[in-house]
C-alpha cells in the first residue's frame, strides 16, 4: 500500500555503492540519523539501496551478497523510518551493473565486438563496471531477486537504474555482442550486428530498432515479475525521457537527469513525463565536502517545483563508517523545508498553452560507438554536450527552442509525437520546430491544420524533408504553408562554426539586434520560393574553414563579393502567411545556444507572431529569470513562477532582480486580483492599456509566486 497521502516532492538519495572493503566499516550507520536529517531536511521521499551498482544488498539477501559490515536489515529499518515519518520509500534496484555477478558469473557481462567483457567506457574519474548482459541468466538471476525484494518490503515505488539503451545517455549507447544478442540481432534483421563504423552508420536505423526493441523486452520481463509480487507498484526507469514512447508508456513514474542544466532539464521531462509524476534532479553543483552556498538548495528546489517537478538530491552524504555529513541536510532545509507553504499552489494544475517545442523522437538517432567516434553525416549526426554525454542534432534542437522561448519569457511547454493532432495543437498559439526531419504524412497535415485555424510555427532546417529511413524526399511536407520548395542542401560551409549570415530585409523583427551581419551556424538548404516572403538572405562566409584550408583563428567573415542583379542571394529568413497562420522558415539553424543574437531574434520573432501573446513577463534581463505559467483546475487561478537563475550563474550568489512586469492580453482574461502568494503575500496593482494588463512585481530574490484572480 502507498503510505504517504500526496505527491512527494521533496526527494533524496544516499547515494553510496559501497564494495565489500574493510574500509567500509558502516560502523556508525544509524537509521535513527537518518529520521534526523531526513526530517531536518523536509525530504518526504528517499530512494533506498535494495542493490547497488556493486551488487551490495543491504538487506539479508539470500540470493545476492550482503555487505558484510551490516549486521542488521537496512532496507526494512528505513523503509518503516520513511513510513513512520510519511515519507515515499522508494526501492532501488541497479539492472545493468552488478560488479559483483559479473566477476562470479563472467558469461553473464555484455561483451565487444572482439569477445572482451564490455565495461562503463574510460571517462575518468567514472568507476569502470562492468555491463551485463540481460540476454543471459541474469535476468532470471533478477526475477528471483526482485521478487525477494518486493515480497519481503512494502516499499511505495521502485527505481531501476542502468536499463537498456536510454536515447542520448552515454549509458545508452552500447552494445552487446555476445552469442545470444548476435542470434537476436540476426534473426530480427538478416545480418550479423556491425561494429565498424562505417557499417554502423549504414545500419543506424536498425540499430536503433534493436535498442528500442530490447528495451521494451527487457523492461517488460523486469516489469512482469516485480508487478507478480506487487500489482500496484508504481515502477520509475532511471532517464525515462529518453526513452522511446511505447516504453515510455509504460513506466508509470518518470525520472530523468538533468542532461541540459535543470531549468531546462525540468521543462523537457515535464512535457515529456507529462501525468507520470516527473521528478529530475541530481546533485546541487558540489561535492558533499565542498558544499553548495544555502541559496544554491533553495534555488534547486526552486527550479523543478516551478516546473511541477519533483526533485530528487543524490549525494554521496555518507561517510565509509555510516554516519552522513549533517551539513548539507543543515543547507537542503533551506530549499525543502519550504515545502509546506507552496504545495497547496503546486497541486490540480496545468500549464497555460502558448509555444510548444516539439520534440520529434523519430528524427533523433544515436549512433552506439560513443565514446569512440563521432559521425558528422546530418542524420545521424552525434554532438556533444554537456557532461560528454552524446545526443542527436534534433534533440540539441528542441533544448535550444526550449531556452530561447524561456528567454522570451512566454508560457513554453515540450510536446512529443503523440500530440501532433490539432485538438492538442489548438491549444498553442505558436509552435518551434527545430529541424524536425522525420515527420510523417499525417502529423505534417496535422501541422497544416494547425497553422491553417490560425496557429504560427517557426521551423527550421530540414524539417518534414526526410523519410523514415533518413533520405531526402522530393520537397518539404510542409512546402505548401511554407511558401517555400525545397531546392538541394548547400553543404559548402559544413565544416564552419558560422555556415552563414544573415542580411536582413527591413522588417520589425530585426528591431534593435546588432548592426553586424549576423551569424547562423550550418548547415543550409536551398529553397525555391512559392508565395513566401524574404525576412534575410544568405552572405556565405569568404572561405570554407577546414583542415587544409582557412583563413585565421576565426570562423571565416562574411564575404563582401558584391551579387549582381542576376545573381540574387539565396533566402535564409522566410515568412509565409497561410490560413489564418503564419510561417516562419529558417534555412540554417536558429535552434542553438551558440550564438547569442538569437536570444533577441528569436524573442523579436516570437513577439511579432503572438501579438500578443496570452501572457508574458518583461524584464532587462531574461537570460536570468526563469517563469512558467500555470491555471488551477478547480477553480482558474493564474499561478505564476518567477524563479532567480541568475543564482547558479553566480555560484549561490543572490542578486535580486527588479523591474518585473507581468503583461495579460484582454483576451486571456480580466484581472480582478493580482497577488503575491510567496515569499510573502502582498496585493499588487493591476494597471491597464490598450492592449495589455500590467502587474508590476517587487524584485525577485531567489523565488516568488503569484496569483492572479480573473474574472469569468
Ligand atoms: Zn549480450
Amino acid at each position: 500500500m502507498v503510505h504517504h497521502d500526496a505527491i512527494s516532492y521533496a526527494g533524496y538519495l544516499i547515494d553510496h555503492h559501497w564494495p565489500r572493503e574493510p574500509y567500509i566499516s558502516l560502523e556508525k550507520l544509524s537509521v535513527e540519523q537518518y529520521e534526523n536529517c531526513f526530517r531536518k531536511a523536509g525530504i518526504d521521499h528517499a530512494v533506498v539501496y535494495c542493490k547497488d551498482h556493486w551488487g551490495t544488498c543491504y538487506y539479508p539477501t539470500q540470493l545476492g551478497m550482503s555487505h558484510p559490515a551490516i549486521s542488521f536489515d537496512l532496507v526494512g529499518e528505513v523503509g518503516e523510518m520513511l513510513h513512520r515519518i510519511g515519507a515515499e520509500f522508494t526501492a532501488y534496484y541497479s539492472v545493468g551493473f552488478d560488479e559483483h555477478a559479473a566477476r562470479n558469473n563472467p558469461q553473464w557481462v555484455a561483451r565487444d565486438p572482439q569477445g572482451q567483457m564490455l565495461r562503463h567506457p574510460k571517462l575518468a574519474p567514472r568507476p569502470r563496471w562492468h555491463r551485463l548482459c540481460l540476454e543471459t541468466d541474469y535476468m532470471e538471476f533478477m526475477h528471483e531477486h526482485l521478487a525477494e525484494i518486493f515480497q519481503r518490503y512494502d516499499a511505495d515505488s521502485v527505481f531501476l537504474d542502468i536499463l537498456g539503451h536510454p536515447h542520448g545517455t552515454y549509458w545508452g549507447a552500447y552494445l552487446c555482442y555476445c552469442d545470444n544478442c548476435q542470434r537476436v540481432f540476426s534473426k530480427r534483421y538478416g545480418y550479423e550486428i556491425p561494429h565498424d563504423p562505417q557499417k554502423m552508420r549504414q545500419h543506424a536505423f536498425d540499430i536503433e530498432d534493436y535498442k528500442a526493441h530490447l528495451d521494451l523486452k527487457w523492461f517488460n520481463s523486469i516489469r512482469t515479475a516485480i508487478k507478480a509480487a506487487r500489482p500496484q507498484i508504481p515502477i520509475c526507469v532511471n532517464s525515462s525521457a529518453h526513452f522511446r514512447q511505447p516504453l515510455r508508456d509504460l513506466i508509470d513514474h518518470h525520472f530523468t537527469e538533468p542532461f541540459w542544466g535543470h531549468w531546462t532539464s525540468a521543462i523537457y521531462c515535464r512535457g515529456v513525463g507529462r501525468g507520470k509524476f516527473p521528478q529530475g534532479g541530481a546533485q546541487v553543483n558540489s561535492e558533499i565536502y565542498d558544499p553548495s552556498p544555502r541559496d544554491m538548495y533553495q534555488v534547486f528546489a526552486a527550479k523543478h517545483w516551478a516546473n511541477g517537478i519533483r526533485p530528487l538530491l543524490y549525494s554521496p552524504s555518507q561517510r565509509p563508517d555510516g554516519r552522513l555529513v549533517t551539513e548539507e541536510f543543515n543547507r537542503l532545509s533551506a530549499g525543502y523545508g519550504e515545502l509546506n507553504n507552496l504545495r497547496k499552489l503546486m497541486t490540480d494544475r496545468s500549464t497555460i498553452k502558448c509555444v510548444g517545442v516539439l520534440y520529434h523522437e523519430k528524427t533523433c538517432v544515436d549512433l552506439p560507438d560513443f565514446p569512440y567516434g563521432e559521425d558528422h553525416t546530418r542524420s545521424v549526426k552525434i554532438i556533444e554536450f554537456d557532461q560528454g554525454k552524446p545526443d542527436t542534432f534534433h534533440r540539441s534542437m528542441v533544448a535550444a527552442g526550449i531556452n530561447l522561448a524561456a528567454y522570451a519569457q512566454v508560457p513554453v511547454d515540450v510536446i512529443t509525437e503523440q500530440d501532433l493532432d490539432i485538438h492538442c495543437l489548438s491549444n498553442y498559439q505558436l509552435l518551434l520546430i527545430g529541424g524536425a526531419s522525420r515527420l510523417d504524412e499525417k502529423q505534417a497535415s496535422q501541422i497544416i491544420r494547425f497553422v491553417e485555424s490560425g496557429g504560427s510555427i517557426i521551423l527550421s532546417g530540414d524539417t518534414s524533408l526526410r523519410h523514415g529511413d533518413g533520405t531526402f524526399r522530393s520537397d518539404f511536407l510542409l512546402a505548401d504553408a511554407m511558401g517555400v520548395h525545397f531546392d538541394g542542401l548547400d553543404d559548402r560551409f559544413m565544416t564552419n562554426p558560422s555556415g552563414s549570415y544573415l542580411a536582413r530585409q527591413p522588417h520589425p523583427v530585426w528591431n534593435q539586434l546588432p548592426e553586424t551581419d549576423l551569424p547562423l551556424p550550418p548547415p543550409r538548404y536551398n529553397i525555391k520560393l512559392a508565395g513566401a516572403k524574404v525576412l534575410g538572405t544568405h552572405i556565405d562566409p569568404c572561405a570554407v574553414h577546414e583542415d587544409e584550408q582557412w583563413t585565421s583563428w576565426w570562423s571565416p567573415a562574411p564575404a563582401s563579393l558584391a551579387l549582381s542583379q542576376d545573381d540574387p542571394k539565396p533566402p535564409l529568413v522566410t515568412h509565409h502567411k497561410y490560413g489564418n497562420g503564419h510561417v516562419v522558415y529558417f534555412a540554417a539553424n536558429p535552434f542553438t545556444d551558440a550564438m547569442r543574437w538569437l536570444g533577441h531574434g528569436i524573442s523579436n520573432l516570437i513577439d511579432w507572431l503572438l501579438d500578443p501573446p496570452a501572457i508574458r513577463i518583461r524584464t532587462d534581463t531574461p537570460g536570468s529569470l526563469g517563469s512558467t505559467f500555470w491555471r488551477r483546475n478547480h477553480d482558474g487561478q493564474v499561478v505564476i513562477h518567477l524563479v532567480n537563475l541568475g543564482i547558479e550563474k553566480l555560484d549561490g550568489e543572490v542578486l535580486a532582480i527588479p523591474g518585473i512586469t507581468i503583461e495579460v492580453s484582454h483576451q486571456f482574461g480580466k484581472i480582478c486580483r493580482a497577488s503575491i502568494a510567496y515569499p510573502n503575500t502582498m496585493e499588487l496593482k493591476v494597471t491597464d492599456n490598450p492592449t495589455m494588463q500590467l502587474i508590476a512585481v517587487p524584485a525577485v530574490e531567489i523565488h516568488t509566486i503569484l496569483t492572479l484572480d480573473l474574472w469569468d
